[in-house]
């Protein structure tokens, strides 16, 4: 069964309720979730419940040696990861046998993580779990459970495949809150082509912020990197700290009154209309999100962050280039009375660090922590309201928080948004992972977040009990965001997106072909277990020599390990790392494939917020040098990519064209990249690179045109390369929209002519080796794709097409040519009924 609901909809005690039957009966449990952190907090919660009978332990990477044979032998609540589950337990599944004889429940909680390959992967690791299981004589019922999503049965089922009910009905308690879409406007500032730029989505996020905070509404901004994040915090402390400014030289005298209430600005007067100065809200529309406020119990819907400086971190969680777009520098000239802020910046937060220092054990800090009261202790928030000090403090109302605080300064965090000392709050959504923010009045969104899903989450996040409240999604430069602010509908009484998975990606499948068979050989009837695809890869494995036919099956005979085999966060083939030149620090890893785009020489490099600089990108050492450094730009690569058909698995009509889904083999080198100017987004020129070419083997969905309708769009004059590649752009940044990814996870490629379909052709590929599912999903749902793709391209006011439409930031021609009249009539022609 899965469950698939908002946030605390009460998903942990349904699961809790049969699993601690489960070990009331003599049953035991295995609890699965994408991080030990949140395995972490969900062992809390049951050590809580203190019943003496579940022996609840976690067992994963930190567990000391001594540990784990205690919980094997002992524990009836065992909580894991899939890492875990699939390097230790499995293969040493012998140790285990008390356990898995007497496994009644397997609980896959926030199971939305596991999508594309690594949701792959986690496929075929639950099905060598349900092998395992079968040969200890149980079968456990899998309870899942995920944020809302779309199909989510079907979900499950690829990810356990298994047959799944599913239970979406969400009824626990909601207020209401009011959703507003906010366009920037087109600035005077030109980009690439002489295509206008709009105000960046940081930029405007950090006035609304100024803005709710002097009209005493607390707030919480939603920013993707953490740069972006304390950039966000500082210009609005730095717009705060004028307006206090302001109103201590001219206006009047600053209330001495206990409440932090500023009084009015000198030209607007503050209410809780968001819309002050700035442009208005391109077509505000309130409807009721789902989602209610969050309670602490329930560890909500984090990303697989992992904990720490890991080197393997997955690239998957670094910020994408495109969020370099919204990280904007510092604009201290802008604040003539502020101090230096001591939350933010080059050295962040120093005194909650301080404080954080000062405390002893473990006791949580005392109330007064934050009021910071005068002559005692003083408390590790800054930001406190000193009420004696009038509006010269303003600024500290607002601060940045990232991800890797301790628990400790999260409640104090907490504390000081409960309290009121803190009104205005801006973050990445590391927030997600058990800040408990309830109480906040307005939530900013400055960009997409990626997901329907995730915005309701983050939407969510607003509203006092019986209170109204205020989400503003703000967005950015680009189609996706572009077509959302003009189309509510894509939002509202919508559902939310299908996490796709692959579970069939030959080159996940094959690895843990051969760890299953050294856990336990496989047989015949093995094959219904991991599908379809199995026997075909089953045979590529015994030619190449890692499996051996015998007659009773398939047999591991090789020394090492078969799980070595499956890098399942990973991208496959040798990391590159990333090395701070100055002090020889490894900052983390990148796949080789990723490194091309990410770390090539010259880009700017984020990691866990901070910038670099790549000095210089070594393939053959597998070493990137990078330097600490403070660009005003941001870099994006472009590529050159080649595109042949291998196989057409699925076609059909669609208008006068075809559609068709297939294998497809990419040849992609990237020639340059693109500087922009961070805080502008304007165009800085291209710098040419000198890197090899790739092969990648993929899953594409493309599109053909016959001749005759194709000689008509030229007869009317539009340029057919130009209309083609225009389409291509859109369709790309609009497929996040049907299936769970990122414009970044997919490539595309578009011909007038192509040599192996002898037609005009627009492919759009998935970027993993063996393809993630996205591609398809495309395919199932190309009509609403390219109706959205046409409607993003019309609903743009620009004229002959701007990052909001056809331009892309990772276009390997410079966004040449580009033909936006004749995308739409491309468009148009394909979706004719
Ligand atoms: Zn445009
Ligand atoms: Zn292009």
């Amino acid at each position: 069964m899965i469950i698939s609901t908002g946030t605390a909809s009460g998903k942990s005690l349904a699961y809790l309720t049969p699993a601690v039957t489960a070990c009331l009966d003599g049953g035991t449990v295995l609890y699965l979730t994408p991080t030990k952190a949140l395995a972490a907090d969900q062992l809390r919660g049951i050590h809580d419940l203190r019943i003496t009978q579940v022996r609840a332990a976690c067992f994963d990477g930190d567990t000391p040696f001594e540990e784990r044979t205690w919980v094997r032998k002992h524990a009836n609540y065992v909580l894991t990861n899939p890492d875990m589950l699939h390097r230790s337990i499995l293969p040493r599944h012998a140790q285990w046998s008390l356990f898995f004889r007497r496994l009644r429940l397997v609980v896959v909680d926030e199971c939305h993580g596991y999508r594309g390959v690594f949701g792959s992967h986690v496929a075929q690791i639950l099905r060598r779990l349900r092998r395992v299981c079968a040969r200890y004589g149980s079968s456990p019922a899998f309870l899942l459970a995920s944020a809302t999503a779309s199909e989510p049965g079907e979900f499950a089922k690829r990810l356990t495949g298994l047959d799944v009910d599913e239970v979406t009905a969400d009824a626990s308690p909601k207020g209401s809150t009011t959703i507003a879409l906010w366009e920037p406007p087109l600035t005077e500032l030109r980009g690439e082509k002489g295509a206008p730029v709009r105000r960046t989505a940081t930029a405007e996020a950090a006035d609304l912020l100024a803005d709710l905070v002097l009209a005493d509404v607390r707030t919480l901004a939603f920013v993707r990197s953490r740069r972006g994040a304390e950039t966000v915090a500082l210009q609005a402390r730095a717009k705060l700290s004028d307006v206090a400014f302001s109103l201590s030289a001219h206006g009047p005298p600053p209330s001495p009154l206990g409440p932090p209430h500023p009084t009015p600005r000198p030209s607007t007067p503050p209410s809780s209309d968001p819309s002050p100065a700035g442009p208005s809200p391109a077509e505000p529309s309130s409807t009721e999100p789902s989602p209610a406020e969050p309670r602490p119990a329930e560890p909500s819907t984090a990303k697989p962050t992992p904990a720490g400086p890991s080197p393997s971190a997955p690239s998957s969680t670094e910020p994408s280039p495109a969020e370099l777009c919204s990280a904007e520098p510092s604009t201290a000239e802008h604040s003539p009375t502020r101090a230096d802020p001591p939350l933010l910046g080059a050295s962040p937060m120093p005194s909650f660090r301080e404080g954080t220092g000062n405390r002893t054990g473990r006791e949580e800090p005392r109330d007064s922590a934050a009021g910071s009261a005068g002559g005692g202790a003083r408390g590790p928030l800054a930001w406190a309201w000193p009420e004696d000090e009038g509006l010269a403090d303003l600024p500290e109302k607002v601060a940045a928080y990232r991800a890797g605080y301790l628990a400790e300064d999260r409640r104090v965090l907490e504390k000081a948004l409960r309290s009121g000392a803190l009104m205005g709050l801006a973050t990445t959504n590391a927030l997600e992972l058990g800040v408990d923010v309830s109480g906040l009045d307005a939530v900013l969104i400055a960009g997409w977040p990626g997901t329907r899903a995730s915005l309701w989450q983050q939407a969510g996040r607003a509203g006092r009990e019986g209170q109204d409240a205020l989400a503003v999604l703000i967005a950015r430069d680009d189609p996706l965001d572009t077509y959302i602010v003009h189309h509510p509908e894509a939002l509202f009484g919508r559902p939310v997106e299908a996490i796709v998975l692959d579970p069939d990606n030959p080159y996940v499948l094959g690895p843990h072909l051969c760890a299953a068979a050294a856990e336990i050989p496989l047989t015949e009837q093995d094959l219904t277990v991991f599908g379809d695809a199995a026997r075909g890869v089953l045979d590529d494995l015994v030619t190449e020599g890692l499996l051996r036919r015998r007659p009773a099956g398939w047999y591991w005979t090789r020394r090492e390990r078969a799980t070595d085999l499956a890098d399942i966060r990973g991208g496959g083939g040798a990391p590159i790392h990333v090395v701070e030149s100055s002090t020889g620090r490894l900052l983390g890893s990148v796949d080789e494939p990723s490194s091309h785009t990410t770390v090539h020489t010259g880009a700017v490099y984020l990691h866990q917020g901070e910038t670099f600089l790549v000095e210089e990108l070594d393939l053959e050492a597998g070493v990137a040098l990078v330097t600490s450094a403070a660009p005003d730009y941001s870099t994006f690569a472009r590529d050159i990519t080649d595109i042949s058909v291998l196989s057409t698995l699925r076609s059909h009509p669609l208008g006068p064209g075809t559609l068709h889904f297939g294998e497809v083999e990419v040849t992609r080198q990237v020639v340059s990249y693109l500087k922009r100017r961070a805080q502008s987004g304007e165009s800085l020129g291209d710098e040419p690179l000198d890197l090899p070419p790739r092969t990648l083997r993929t899953r594409a969905v493309w599109w053909t045109l016959p001749a005759a309708e194709v000689a008509t769009l030229a007869e009317e004059g539009f340029d057919l390369g130009g209309s083609a590649h225009a389409a291509e752009h859109a369709a790309i940044g609009l497929l996040p929209l049907f299936a769970t990814c990122d414009r970044w996870d997919i490539g595309g490629v578009s011909t007038e002519l192509h040599a192996d379909t002898g037609l005009l052709t627009v492919f759009v590929y998935d970027g993993h080796e063996g393809g993630a599912g996205i591609a398809e999903r495309g395919y199932a749902r190309a009509r609403e794709w390219l109706t959205a793709t046409r409607q993003a391209i019309d609903s743009c006011e620009c004229e002959r097409g701007c990052p909001s439409c056809i331009q892309s930031p990772k276009c390997g021609n410079g966004n040449e040519p580009l033909d936006k009249q004749g995308a739409l009539r491309l468009l148009a022609t394909l979706l004719r009924p």
